[in-house]
């Protein structure tokens, strides 16, 4: 489970230049999609300005009707018509292209992401949790989607639009109710903004409280076996009560912010509102303004303090999907796995696998491998043993050139692996593990991921070379049979054949076996066995296997001890030795039959 990081406590401040910085960039990264955004933008304004000459025809309309004047008062209701038409087919469109700018810049984000995604090292995935990633792009991307077609309606065009116009016709009808009613606004935007600065910030302590939430989620439903086994219910609800405390503490704190912003917010619309009926009557009575301009006035002054509302109401909006955007890009600007390098595959060459004097440490001043010497020859079985956490397992996965800071030379093929391109190196290289990982999808697809050109032919080939035939085809559905979540409607060995007959369709020169029977049972382990003993054919394998009776046949073992190999030969050679290996090989010997006897 991710570890409960200092964020909630952390008084990291959001400035005014990095929310401008989040919002640009957001936009930057849908330019292809601005086409919709732009008309969206035009909707906008339009709406706006025909909102503010409908509002003065109504008004001078009654001024009209007042002066008897009849002829002026049929084109006014001309313009009435006009202007309910306008209207109709703004707000057709407007929504039209709105949704389609925020479904295509959404689109383009998510596209963004799982291409990110692709491109990561492992060394990420090991640190982040699944549910920490799956928030970012399910809950930050949804909502950022919505802001790019709202914010391009509200902040930039309409808002702006409204306020322009509308204080200019309120300024041409009378200057000194227009400062009079308007001189309460600022004061109380001052406050809100104060208010508001904090949100950005909270913002993204719900969105990782969230993830931690999620995370703990996750591990109770992938690991159900286990904490019911073990009886761990309890542990697990305290913990996720506790996580849930969390979600709801700060989505609590976020809201009486926002709360505190828009209550304070109110009265710049209701305080405006008095003064210019109060103030206009009077102005009415005095003949200053007709009943007319009254009207006039007291329409416009409710959508011009709506956009101010608005316009408040946004900062803490930008916070929020701020805060959000920031949550994506920490994903987003993730450093990548390299992807230049050469495929030596054609190069002449003895060596398949070598390390020169390699070390590695996973966490700096604890090193796992300190001097790693070895080499291994085409065709040849070699076998890596070593006690569990020796370092087996970091052995494979520097192969795999899932970690390039390492110190010594690795190389593949006689070339560095520094040198080689990771996909053309891991397309020479077919993995089994103990841990087999199937996609929730049919036993077929599963098999073809293997090669996904193949045909249904070459994946039944495949399947009987790897003894799991037979039982596909006991299932009602065959090869049709879809395996349930992570593979969880079959056995362990039946997995484990379905990774083998995967490795088969694969057919890359190159094995990587790790323990690969060593969570299964005596009769499961006899077919894997079986199985990958035809895998092995004609390849050259590397295995690491914790039962060492699986690995006596290789052509040489090598012994992993603190960080180094210490010894290698045939299990002959190292027995009759006496040291490390056979030291290992007579306390499994011993521990099977004290196992045996108990
Ligand atoms: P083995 O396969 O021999 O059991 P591993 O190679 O899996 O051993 O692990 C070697 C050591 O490295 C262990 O102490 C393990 O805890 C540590 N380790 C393995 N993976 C990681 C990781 N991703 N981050 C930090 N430490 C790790």
């Amino acid at each position: 489970m991710i570890q409960k990081g200092k964020h909630m406590n952390e008084k990291s401040k959001t400035t005014v230049k990095q929310v401008f910085k989040n919002l640009g960039r957001l936009y930057w990264m849908t330019k292809e999609h601005f086409g919709w955004g732009f008309l969206r933008f035009i909707g906008g304004i339009s709406s706006a300005l025909i909102g503010v000459f409908g509002s003065w025809i109504m008004g001078t309309v009654i001024d009209v009707a007042l002066s008897g004047d009849f002829k002026r008062f049929h084109s006014f209701m001309f313009l009435i018509a006009l202007q309910i038409t306008l209207r109709g087919i703004i707000n057709y469109v407007n929504p039209l292209t709105g949704r389609r700018y925020s479904v295509y810049s959404g689109r383009k984000i998510r596209t963004l992401a799982i291409e990110k995604i692709n491109r990561l090292p492992i060394s990420y995935y090991e640190k982040k949790h699944t549910a920490e990633t799956i928030s970012r792009l399910a809950n930050d991307i949804d909502s950022l989607q919505e802001f790019y077609s709202d914010s391009i309606a509200g902040i930039w065009s309409f808002v702006p639009s409204m306020l322009i116009s509308s204080t200019w016709l309120l300024c041409s009808i009378d200057p000194l109710l227009t400062l009079i009613c308007g001189s309460i606004i600022p004061i109380i935007w001052f406050f809100v903004g104060k208010i508001s600065i904090p949100i950005g910030d909270t913002s993204k302590n719900v969105q990782k409280s969230i993830a931690e939430y999620n995370s703990y989620l996750r591990d109770f439903l992938e690991g159900i076996h286990i904490y019911i086994a073990f009886a761990m219910k309890k542990i697990f609800a305290s913990k996720f009560e506790k996580a849930c405390r969390d979600v709801v503490e700060e989505s609590l704190k976020m809201s009486r912010m926002r709360s505190k912003a828009i209550g304070l917010n109110i009265f710049s619309f209701i305080i405006p509102q008095a003064l210019a009926y109060g103030i206009g009557g009077i102005f009415v009575v005095n003949g200053r303004l007709t009943i007319g301009q009254l009207v006039i006035f007291a329409n416009v002054l409710f959508p011009l303090l709506n956009s101010i509302r608005q316009l408040s109401g946004s900062w803490a909006d930008f916070l929020t999907q701020s805060g959000r955007a920031q949550h994506l890009y920490e994903l987003l600007d993730s450093p990548e796995e390299r992807a230049d390098g050469e495929d030596f595959t054609d190069n002449p060459h003895d060596t398949v696998i070598e390390f020169e004097n390699v070390r590695y440490s996973y966490v700096d001043g604890n090193p796992v491998l300190t001097d790693t010497s070895f080499k291994i020859c085409e065709g040849k079985k070699v076998a890596l043993v070593g006690s569990s956490g020796s370092g087996k397992t970091t052995v494979h996965k520097l192969i795999l050139g899932y970690y390039d800071n390492y110190g010594g030379i690795i190389r593949f093929y006689d070339k560095d692996i520094r040198e080689w391109n990771l996909k053309a190196l891991r397309n020479q290289v077919s993995v089994v593990t103990q841990e087999v990982y199937l996609f929730c999808d049919t036993i077929m697809e599963n098999i073809r991921l293997g090669n996904p050109q193949a045909s249904d032919e070459e994946v039944i080939n495949a399947a009987k070379a790897a003894y799991a035939h037979d039982f596909i085809m006991e299932f009602t559905d065959g090869y049709k049979t879809p395996v349930g979540e992570r593979g969880m409607k079959l056995s362990g060995g039946q997995r484990q054949r379905i990774a083998i007959a995967r490795a088969m369709l694969k057919n890359a020169p190159v094995l990587l076996l790790d323990e690969p029977t060593s969570a299964l049972d005596t009769k499961a382990e006899y077919y894997v066995q079986k199985a990958l003993e035809r895998l092995e054919e004609g390849k050259t394998v590397f295995i690491t296997a914790h039962r060492l009776s699986t690995i006596i046949n290789a052509d040489e073992i090598l012994v992993l001890d603190s960080g180094r190999i210490v010894e290698s030969g045939t299990h002959e050679e190292l027995i009759n030795r006496k040291t490390k290996y056979y030291e290992l090989y007579n306390r499994q010997v011993f521990e099977h039959e004290g196992k045996v006897t108990a």
